[in-house]
């Protein structure tokens, strides 16, 4: 298996900016293809930066290859392509990429005849001048252009430089399996949508994702039921703003389907009985919620079925209702607070909730910035993804909105974010000592071979001794112990 050195893993989580509870395998962490050895003769080596949609999109990428004969491969060094699948949402992000390509610079150098594409949302942002600047890179495919990898691959073959950045209006992908890749057998991601048709200031996504739609809720079905048949207990559904997902039979573009009238409509608490009901041993997570969008339907579907999971990624952003304007989020600080009330009232305190921040925002002052703070004392969120401002070519703030806030400010403004959160993450943990939570395996700890880890419904790492249990199980966990992002304790009967 190939992984990056430690210092490596570590100076990349550095330079996204990003701070997580320990234990989370959510965003930003780099993920690497698996070792799949069938005899093929050309091998695929993919890496997938940024949100879990694009591991989700790996995934696609590496079953389209795999049906042209393709292998995949965990180490660079003996694969025929490298893909890098790429992010965008920060200037990091695209930073962390071209130091990659410095890097596989050196395997190309070994093998002249190794083929190097860039995927994802860089790919979609730079289009060809990702080519012009960067001389090794053979390929680049926009996010809804995968199907034609098999195409730009054999153009690169007879020599020429490949691309499609053309965006779908209705591309999901539906009808091809994904490929799962470096799995642990129990957990996996199933986008239910693609694309978003907010238009968040901040946001590049609208522009590297293209226009909102939603999957056929009957293919997602037959996914999450094909996993649950193969051992998988879990499945996330992923997409944007899930609170929107909106399908017909005639339509799955969110735009011409407002227009449409009459038809019979999936929303996504009716997408989320469909998944619970497939069997009561399979959990249900989503990501993400938009505060502007979440309906009571979905909390009070969440509190019907046992088995969707008590945890709720309900990014705020900004406590600061002119902010948040700016932002054009679609809601107030008060409408933020209203919809805590509900999750408390509907879902009760033990309901996990987490968050996105941003800080030094165009124009926010010393007094919003402490409004974050407030809301972050009001809230006291499980666990939060925290961010400095980073302006993005394109968007609608680059556009309008002057980048004003220094450097060392929004730094200093992020790093006061993130003590407050350790200290909310840490006293969240503490009210669970004492108790007992139903905790599906995902594996062997990360610190000791003795302990098992997997998580409770409110999606919280929780370790303990690994005596006869395994991967896969569920076990009652009673919590004797905790830091800021693990729970510790022993498997009761
Ligand atoms: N769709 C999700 C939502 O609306 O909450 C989040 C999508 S985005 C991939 C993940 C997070 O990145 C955002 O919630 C935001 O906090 C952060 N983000 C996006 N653009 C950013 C920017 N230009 N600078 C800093 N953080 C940004
Ligand atoms: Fe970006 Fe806003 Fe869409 Fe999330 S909802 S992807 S932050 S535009």
């Amino acid at each position: 298996m190939y992984f990056a050195p430690l210092n490596d893993m570590e100076k990349l989580i550095d330079n996204l900016e990003i701070l997580s509870s320990e234990g989370s395998e959510n965003c930003e962490i780099m993920h690497v293809s698996a070792e799949k050895n069938s005899g093929s003769a050309r091998k695929l080596y993919i890496e997938s930066y940024g949100c879990q949609m694009n591991y989700s999109d790996s995934e696609i990428v590496a079953s389209i290859l795999e049906k042209e004969g393709f292998d995949t491969t965990s180490d660079p060094s003996k694969a025929d392509i490298i893909f890098l699948n790429t992010c965008s949402i920060r200037e990091k992000a695209e930073q962390t990429i071209r130091h990659r390509l410095i890097h596989i610079n050196g395997f190309k150098k070994h093998n002249p005849d190794l083929l190097v594409g860039i995927l994802g949302c860089m790919a979609e942002r730079l289009k060809s001048k990702l080519m012009e600047e960067e001389k090794i890179v053979d390929l680049v495919a926009g996010p809804d252009a995968y199907r034609d990898l098999p195409k730009l691959i054999l153009q690169v073959d007879e020599g020429e430089k490949a691309i499609n950045t053309f965006l779908s209006r209705d591309e999901t992908y539906a009808d091809i399996t994904p490929v799962r890749l470096n799995t642990n057998g129990v957990t996996a991601f199933i986008s239910i949508m693609r694309g978003c048709d907010n238009m968040c200031s901040f946001c590049v996504v609208p522009f590297t994702r293209g226009r909102e739609r939603s999957r056929d809720p009957h293919s997602i079905v037959i996914e999450a039921r094909d996993l649950f048949d193969k051992g998988y207990r879990e499945v996330t559904l992923l997409g944007q703003n899930v609170d929107s997902y909106k399908w017909t039979a005639e339509e799955n573009n969110k735009a011409r389907l407002e227009k449409t009238s009459g038809k019979e409509v999936i929303r996504f608490s009716d997408l989320l009985k469909m998944v619970a009901e497939i069997n009561p041993d399979l959990r249900i997570r989503f990501s993400t919620s938009h505060p502007k969008d979440i309906t009571d339907d979905v909390l009070h579907t969440m509190a019907q079925y046992e088995n969707i999971c008590k945890n709720i990624h309900l990014p705020m952003q900004s406590g600061s209702s002119r902010i948040l304007e700016l932002m054009n989020r679609g809601y107030t600080r008060e409408w933020y607070i209203d919809k805590i009330r509900s999750v408390r009232n509907i879902l009760g305190e033990d309901c996990g909730v987490s968050s996105d921040m941003i800080t030094g925002f165009c124009s926010e002052t010393e007094a919003e910035h402490h409004d974050t703070m407030t809301l972050m004392d009001l809230i006291q969120f499980d666990f939060a993804y925290m961010f400095s401002y980073s302006e993005r070519p394109g968007t609608l703030a680059e556009k309008k909105l002057k980048d004003d806030i220094a450097l060392d400010v929004k730094n200093r403004r992020l790093s006061e974010v993130i003590k407050k959160q350790r200290e909310h993450s840490l006293m969240r943990n503490q009210r669970d000592v004492g108790k007992i939570y139903k905790v599906l395996i995902e594996g062997v700890s990360k610190r000791s071979h003795d302990d098992l880890q997997g998580r409770n419904s409110a999606n919280k790492v929780v370790v303990f001794p690994r005596e006869n249990y395994s991967k896969g199980q569920y076990v009652n966990v009673f919590v004797e112990d905790c830091s800021g992002g693990t729970l510790v304790g022993k498997v009761v009967k």
